[in-house]
């Protein structure tokens, strides 16, 4: 068996210890070292911050809000107000049920948010908060015109991470504020468009792929604006721009739901599922539109939505529509392929993201001749299937899959499978300074660069600048290790 058609782990136990790590060499370490994942509330936080006018309260200490905060500001740059309930020990013992209502009051004085989203930490859940009657008891005592809607969600950390808790807290808002439609009839089809978590880069090119076919989006969450916003000047307690909550209260009434992701969209509780399960709204899933073949998908499936047909995409009964920009842009890219492949063919990359943009990097990489050897993620993904299938390498062989590890593992594989490049966020910036391979930094969190919130992933455009800087690189790296030097390719 070769190095890339080892068996795939899933699960965070190490098969036979860390040969790097003095602590645990020989045996099977008990804890995650240098996690690749981040706390579920970040999660529930992030997809907050794409709503109109809201606000997120945790519930629970106050270290995971400062956490949290300094997270997303590295990565995203803009400032980000996260209120705390801030238990104290003796909160922690009978329950933070009066901390939570005088914080709604302060968050309500203070910000005057059109909706407050309350998510639990692990101190919360650990001591069984019982937040909907806490909030119902709330609402009773307060004059229910005078507070804002309050959206509740529950993010333990120990069972689930960021993603979990993006996706939880999307599905929540959709839970508990569309309503049955009452003889809605919209003249400009509308659809509900679950993106999940992508740059701000990528909303505005999944908003900019809905108008350009005519059909009006709800896109669920929309921090495209509230988290890379213009300059200000004077200081603004909430930024502008999210997606409003009547497009949440209406999204029952729309012609269908798309949900993107390889693993999101076939996830039982996703919000795109539970529409359709209570007001009957299409659900239609597809992977991330990264790489020519996902792009034509989603085009194509976008080109059904402007004509009133809810089919699913189908290989076979899809005919590509594009504008003549969009067409170039197509062209130019497959060109580029071309241009590039010399350069690319047979390198071996080792992947680390999450679950959607894994699979979503590993279908691109296939498509380019690049080999990958390595696709991680810190998720647990409980169906790999959908994965695996994206993933086939584009000479054959079967890349070492790992879910629901950390980045010592990520690192010690690395170690072993010596790729010419790795992709991941700035975590893998250790093994690739180590083992002295480039880094191609995406997905989140990129606290080392700026701009992280402007790199497109998606459309064929997203797929062109990642080429470009994928083969740039590595050009790069060439021309940086030859002993003489060359200047001409
Ligand atoms: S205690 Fe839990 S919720 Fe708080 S920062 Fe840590 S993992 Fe996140």
């Amino acid at each position: 068996m070769s190095e890339v058609d080892a068996a795939s782990i899933h699960g965070a136990v190490r098969p036979e210890g860390n040969n790097h790590c003095p602590f645990t060499r020989g045996a099977s370490p008990h804890a995650t070292q240098n996690a690749c994942k981040m706390c579920t509330p970040l999660g529930a936080a992030l997809a907050f911050a794409g709503v109109e006018g809201c606000l997120s309260i945790l519930h629970g200490s106050q270290g995971c809000a400062t956490y949290i905060r300094r997270y997303l500001i590295s990565h995203f740059r803009e400032p980000m107000d996260i209120a705390s309930s801030s238990f104290s020990e003796e909160d922690a013992i009978f329950g933070g049920g009066r901390n939570l209502k005088i914080g709604l009051d302060n968050v309500c004085a203070a910000y005057h948010p059109l909706l407050v989203g309350v998510a639990t930490t692990c101190l919360a859940e650990t001591i069984g908060e019982d937040v909907p009657q806490i909030l119902r008891e709330y609402r009773e005592s307060r004059d229910n015109e005078t507070i804002p809607q309050i959206v509740h969600v529950s993010t333990a950390s120990y069972s689930g991470d960021h993603w979990d808790g993006f996706h939880k807290t999307v599905r929540a808002l959709v839970e508990q504020l569309a309503f049955e439609p009452v003889g809605v009839a919209t003249e400009t089809p509308s659809i509900n468009l679950f993106g999940g978590m992508l740059s701000c880069e990528d909303l505005r090119y999944l908003k900019r792929s809905c108008e350009e076919v005519g059909i009006k989006a709800h896109l669920i969450p929309d921090y495209s604006e509230t988290l890379d916003g213009g300059s200000w000047s004077a200081y603004r307690r909430i930024p502008d721009g999210g997606t409003p909550s009547a497009s949440i209260v209406g999204s029952s009434a729309s012609m269908a739901s798309i949900t993107l992701g390889a693993l999101s969209s076939i996830h039982p509780e996703s919000a795109g599922a539970f529409l359709h399960r209570r007001f009957a709204v299409p659900h239609l899933s597809m992977p991330l539109p990264m790489g020519i073949e996902d792009t034509d998908r989603f085009l194509s499936q976008l080109a059904f939505l402007a004509r009133g047909d809810v089919r699913p995409w189908h290989p076979d009964t899809s005919v590509l529509f594009l504008n003549p920009e969009t067409e170039s842009e197509r062209s130019r890219l497959i060109d580029s392929y071309v241009d590039g492949h010399k350069y690319v063919a047979g390198k071996r990359v080792a992947v680390f993201a999450d679950p959607d943009l894994l699979a979503g990097l590993g279908a691109f990489l296939s498509e380019t001749g690049l080999v990958p050897v390595l696709l991680a993620t810190g998720s647990k993904v409980a169906n790999t299937g959908p994965l695996v299938r994206r993933i086939a390498s584009s000479d054959g062989s079967v890349p070492v899959l790992l879910t629901g590890v950390d980045h010592a593992l990520i690192a010690d594989r690395c170690r072993e499978l010596r790729p010419d490049l790795i992709i991941g966020n700035s975590k893998g910036y250790p093994i690739a300074r180590e083992l002295g391979v480039p880094l191609v930094r995406c997905g989140m969190p990129i606290h080392d660069r700026i701009g992280a919130q402007r790199v497109l992933h998606l459309g064929y455009s997203g797929a062109q600048r990642l080429y470009d800087q994928i083969v740039n690189t590595l050009l790069e790296h060439r021309q940086d290790g030859s002993e003489t030097g060359f200047s001409y390719l």
